[in-house]
C-alpha cells in the first residue's frame, strides 16, 4: 500500500508512522507535516535512516490542496490518514483561529484533493472531546450527540462533520476515529503526562488544574495507532470508531503516579486556577471497534506509565531540543496567570 499521513511529525503520527513502517514489508509512506512549534522532524531522523526506499518527507501545509495532489500523483497514493491538527487545548482558549485554520479548512483542502485525485481511502483521526463532558457514570459510543466545550474539540467537530459530509454527499470512502488521551514516546511536553515528568525531574511545582478530580481514559500511543491502523484496513466506509483504554483515571492519580515511578514527593503539586470550560470527564465506549475490527488495547497504565517515564529520562536531549523559547514564553505565560 502506498500511503499518505499528514502530520506524521507530531506525537501520534511519528509513533504510527514507526509502527507502520516495522510491521509491514509492502508499505510506503509519504508523510506531509507543516512542522508547526508541535512537529518535529527529529522524531522520525532513525525512520528516514533505516526506510530511505520507502519513507518520504514533505513538509507543507495539509490547507494546500495543489501540494497534495501533486504528492498523490507523485507517490501513486492509495489512502490518507489525517493525523494534522493543530492539538491544545489551552492554545485554543488563547487563539482560535489557527485551529479552525488548520483543523476546519485544512481537512476540507485535504478531502478536495483527495476526491479530485480518487483516494481510495480517507482515515480522519479525530478526538473523544468532540462529544463533549460526562457526568459520573455511563460512556461516549459513536451515537453520542456531538457537543464540544472548547475551541479545539469544535473545531475538531467541525472536521468530522466535513469527513461525514464528503461521504454522504460525495460516496467517498472515509472513516473517523475518535480516540480518547494518549500518552507515550514523542508527546510534546505541554501535555499532562510529559508536563509533569518535566517537572517533576527539575523539581519545579507542578501544577494541576482546579480539584485535580477531571477524568480522563488514558490510552497508550502504540495501541490507538493499532486502532487507526485496524480502521485503515477494516473500517467500513462512512462509520464512525471509538478507541480507548479502559483505563479512566483523575488527573491528580495520574500525576501522583508519575511522582512514585520518579522517586518525587507529592508536596510538588500545586493547584490552579481550572481551565475554563474544563470537561469533567470522558470515558469510552469502544465495543464497536472490538466488534467489528477486533481491537483491544494491550498495554495496562501502569505498565505504560513506567514505559513512558524510561524514553524521557533516556530522551532528554529530544525533550529540551523541543523545549524551544516559543514553547516556554507560552507555558509560562499560561500557567503565570493561574
Ligand atoms: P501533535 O500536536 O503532537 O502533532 C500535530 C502534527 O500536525 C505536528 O507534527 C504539526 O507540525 C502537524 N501540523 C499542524 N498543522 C498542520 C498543517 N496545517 N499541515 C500539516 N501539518 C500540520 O498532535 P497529536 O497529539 O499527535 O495528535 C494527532 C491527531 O490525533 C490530531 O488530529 C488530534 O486531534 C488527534 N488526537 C489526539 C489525541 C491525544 O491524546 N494526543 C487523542 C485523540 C485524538
Amino acid at each position: 500500500m502506498r500511503l499518505l499521513v499528514t502530520g506524521g511529525c507530531g506525537f501520534i503520527g511519528s509513533n504510527f508512522i514507526r509502527d507502520m513502517l516495522a510491521r509491514h514489508d509492502g508499505l510506503t509512506i509519504v508523510n506531509l507535516d507543516a512542522l508547526t512549534y508541535a512537529g518535529n522532524r527529529q522524531s522520525l531522523a532513525d525512520v528516514e535512516a533505516a526506510y530511505a526506499d520507502r519513507y518520504v518527507f514533505a513538509r507543507g501545509d495539509i490547507a494546500n490542496s495543489e501540494l497534495a495532489l501533486h504528492l498523490f500523483e507523485e507517490h501513486n497514493i492509495e489512502a490518507v490518514v489525517n493525523f494534522a491538527a493543530e492539538t491544545h487545548v489551552d492554545r485554543s482558549i488563547s487563539d482560535a483561529s489557527p485551529f479552525v485554520r488548520t483543523n476546519v479548512a485544512g481537512t476540507q483542502s485535504l478531502l478536495d484533493a483527495a476526491r479530485l485525485y480518487g483516494i481510495r481511502r480517507f482515515v480522519h483521526v479525530s478526538t473523544d472531546e468532540v462529544y463533549g463532558t460526562l457526568g459520573p457514570d455511563g460512556k461516549f459510543s459513536e451515537e453520542t450527540p456531538l457537543a464540544p466545550n472548547s475551541p479545539y474539540s469544535a473545531s475538531k467537530a467541525g472536521a468530522d462533520m466535513l469527513v461525514r459530509a464528503a461521504h454522504e454527499t460525495y460516496g467517498m470512502d472515509t472513516v473517523i476515529t475518535r480516540c480518547s488521551n494518549n500518552y507515550g514516546p514523542f508527546q510534546f511536553p505541554e501535555k499532562l503526562i510529559p508536563l509533569m515528568f518535566s517537572k517533576a525531574v527539575a523539581e519545579e511545582p507542578l501544577p494541576v488544574y482546579g480539584d485535580g478530580l477531571n477524568v480522563r481514559d488514558w490510552i497508550y500511543v502504540i495501541d490507538h495507532c493499532r486502532g487507526v491502523e485496524l480502521t485503515l484496513l477494516k473500517g467500513r466506509p462512512g462509520e464512525v470508531y471509538n478507541f480507548g483504554g479502559d483505563a479512566e483515571k483523575p488527573n491528580i492519580e495520574v500525576v501522583r503516579t508519575i511522582l512514585a515511578a520518579l522517586g518525587k514527593p507529592e508536596s510538588l503539586i500545586r493547584f490552579v486556577t481550572d481551565r475554563p470550560g474544563h470537561d469533567r470527564r470522558y470515558a469510552m465506549d469502544f465495543t464497536k471497534a472490538t466488534r467489528e475490527l477486533g481491537f483491544r488495547p494491550e498495554y495496562d497504565f501502569v505498565r505504560g506509565i513506567r514505559e513512558t517515564m524510561d524514553w524521557y529520562r533516556q530522551n532528554g536531549a529530544w525533550l529540551e531540543s523541543v523545549q524551544s523559547g516559543a514553547y516556554r514564553q507560552f507555558m509560562d505565560k499560561w500557567y503565570g496567570e493561574r
